[in-house]
């Protein structure tokens, strides 16, 4: 069901006033994780002040170790439903369990499967039964068929809104923390209506990076980004070392302005 043989126009996925998909170039911006009012505040003014469409920020977060922080859970929720009321920026979320999805369906606006849930398939069912806009991310070790078929789960489930994520793959290289795949990108926009987007944050894993590897994203065809961005990052809780501080984020915003601005 997600290949162009079946439907040949781009599918736009929208929630809130975001859109991504279609002619313009969407950003999803912010911190990786949801640490406190103060700080979800302070950064969401900052992205939405440069033309974001959307607000990420995670309240269950997947960390590799038991001992680092694991998420605010349902107070995080809370408070990024509460940006999106004073800022009026739809907001998305990462869920990790079924038992989450509802809670989660009141509080944010498009779910996150994260990369080490791609193939979690009684969470994408249950994510397709939701109907909200799922925002699917490419597992560290899939292939882009078994990312398709994991799409497949959810549109199945009855969820035709669902936007795939290019966030890098495990390979040999270890100077940065993933390989971006961009043939994926341009791969998957023939191949499928899905709008497609690029986590050059988790790609790179490098703040530095960000920035060319997101025009690199917008120069191969890809919908938007969804990026990590905290306005103080050395105090960050997650993967600070990848998230562009608020002059970069504005620097972000200013190189893209040709496919953000697209008519
Ligand atoms: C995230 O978006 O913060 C995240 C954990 O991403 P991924 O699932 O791609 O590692
Ligand atoms: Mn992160």
């Amino acid at each position: 069901m997600v290949n162009r043989e079946v439907q040949a126009h781009d599918t736009v996925v929208r929630f809130g006033n975001a859109a991504v998909g279609g002619d313009k170039f969407a950003v999803i911006a912010g911190p990786c994780s949801v640490e406190s009012e103060e700080q979800l505040m302070a950064v969401a003014e900052v992205v939405k002040k440069h033309g974001a469409v959307a607000l990420r920020g995670g309240a269950y977060k997947p960390r590799t170790s038991p001992y680092d922080f694991q998420g605010m859970g349902i107070e995080g929720l809370k408070l990024l439903h509460k940006a999106n009321q004073q800022l009026g920026l739809p907001t998305v979320s990462e869920v990790m369990e079924v038992g989450q999805v509802d809670s989660m369906c009141e509080y944010v606006d498009c779910l996150q499967i994260g990369a080490r849930n791609m193939q979690n398939y009684a969470l994408l069912k249950a994510v397709g039964e939701s109907k909200k806009p799922v925002l699917l991310k490419r597992g560290l070790s899939a292939t882009i068929e078994e990312l398709l078929l994991a799409a497949e789960y959810i549109y199945d489930a009855g969820n035709p809104n669902i936007i795939l994520c290019e966030r890098g793959i495990r390979t040999y290289e270890t100077a940065t923390r993933n390989t971006l795949d961009l043939n994926a990108v341009a791969y998957l926009k023939q191949r499928t209506h899905l709008p497609v987007v690029v986590d050059p944050s988790h790609g790179t894993g490098v703040r530095e990076l960000v920035i060319p590897l997101s025009r690199a994203a917008a120069a191969v065809g890809a919908d938007g980004i969804i990026v990590e961005s905290h306005l103080n990052p050395c105090e960050a809780l997650s993967d600070g070392h990848q998230a562009l501080t608020g002059p970069m984020f504005e620097q972000l915003m200013q190189e893209l302005k040709p496919f953000v601005e697209a008519a």
